[in-house]
């Protein structure tokens, strides 16, 4: 028996494909303004992957980023490269990298806390106490930090999650999103064999559906209109019109008069959240995840949820979801890749952009391919 240390073995470096120098990135030159240009590629920090972004899904937040209505914000100034909705493959890893190598295939997540605020060492990275401040390490990539329109971009691992094989990367660009309905029914709980309704079956809303059947729920009721609401078809088990009838009653009819057990607001529209107060049951649980606009103020019936003790829960972005989405989404278990209706390459962003806002063709999400579509 030797007593020699043994020896740490050398490690490989293993191949590299080749990684250009310049890179096609849809750069947002000003308001409404953008053309596809060369930048240079990023090169990752210490703690940062190089990743070929092999598919980026159109947010609900783009076209409002794009248009520049939150310029000062988000993005802080043009340019920039938006996007954060986003799978690909790793090209490059920087020097402390040691869980993930060149090849592997991952998805994003757009927040990246700084790491060592309260709200960071609470776990809850998303309300970073140091957003926007880069110096603290804090990125919200897409929004602060340039996205993933591009063919190349530099992520830190806290913001990737591997991803298997025989999930395609159009499929896994919806990660992200999925991850936002996860968060709010980690918040929210689901009741097993109860009913859920939810308020705007766009993408937010589809997912939430499936993933609220998942989660045990034995009756999901999707409140919406048509063309949008005819889609949710598949993912619920009953659709009301909220411009036909009065979506309130509706509810409570279809649930005995009782309520619902949770109600997930997911359009963000003026109204809906007085609507989901009083479509969800006694002690019953609201997620909002809908994006209002800044100036929709609700009238909510103060007294009447203090003495029913509805909770309400708002909610940002995925934390700690991403994993358990992706692991739903292998197993067959959550199905996202029919909500995927349209794929264009980056060039044709503008035709992309165009057809997710104006809703055209039956879209429900579009996913750009900055490197071409997977083979
Ligand atoms: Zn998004
Ligand atoms: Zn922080």
């Amino acid at each position: 028996m030797s007593n020699t240390i043994p020896k740490t073995p050398v490690p490989v470096a293993p191949e590299t494909p080749r990684i250009p120098i310049m890179m096609d990135a849809l750069v947002l030159t000003g308001p409404s303004a953008f053309e596809v240009r060369k930048e240079p590629v990023p090169i990752p920090g210490p703690d940062e992957v190089l990743c070929k972004i092999r598919g980026v899904a159109i947010c609900g937040s783009d076209p409002e980023i794009v248009r520049g209505d939150l310029i000062g914000y988000w993005p802080p100034a043009f340019p920039f490269i938006a996007g954060h909705e986003w799978s690909g493959e790793i090209v490059a890893v920087g020097r402390d990298v040691s869980t993930f190598k060149v090849g592997d295939r991952v998805a994003g997540e757009a927040h990246k806390g700084c790491g060592f605020c309260t709200r960071c060492l609470e776990g809850r990275y998303n309300l970073c106490q140091n957003y926007a401040k880069h110096e603290t390490g804090h990125r919200h990539y897409g929004f602060i930090n340039n996205g993933a329109y591009a063919q190349y971009n530099a992520y830190s691992i806290k913001a990737i999650k591997h991803i298997p094989d025989h999930v395609s990367f159009r499929e896994a660009a919806l990660v992200d999103t999925a991850g936002v309905t996860a968060h709010s029914m980690d918040q929210t709980g689901i009741t097993m064999g109860g009913t859920v309704a939810v308020i705007g079956p766009g993408p937010i809303g589809m997912i939430a559906m499936r993933l609220a059947r998942v989660l045990g729920a034995a009756k999901v009721i999707a409140v919406g209109r048509n063309p949008r609401l005819e889609s949710a078809k598949g993912s619920a088990d009953a659709l009301v019109d909220f411009s036909k009838h009065d979506p309130v009653e509706m509810v409570r009819a279809m649930t005995g008069g009782a309520g619902v057990d949770e109600v997930f607001e997911c359009s963000g529209a003026k109204g809906t959240f007085n609507q989901a107060v009083r479509m969800v049951r006694r002690g019953g649980r609201i997620g909002l995840l809908g994006v209002p606009k800044k100036d929709v103020i609700e009238e909510l019936p103060f007294a009447y949820m203090v003495a029913n003790e509805i909770s309400v829960y708002g909610s940002k972005a995925n934390p700690h979801v991403s994993e358990r989405i992706i692991s739903l989404i292998s197993s067959g278990k959550l199905v996202l890749k029919d909500l995927v209706t349209h794929c264009f390459p980056l060039e044709e962003f503008g035709t992309a952009l165009e057809t997710f806002v104006g809703r055209k063709d039956s879209v429900m999400k579009v996913v750009i391919e900055p490197n071409g579509p997977e083979v």
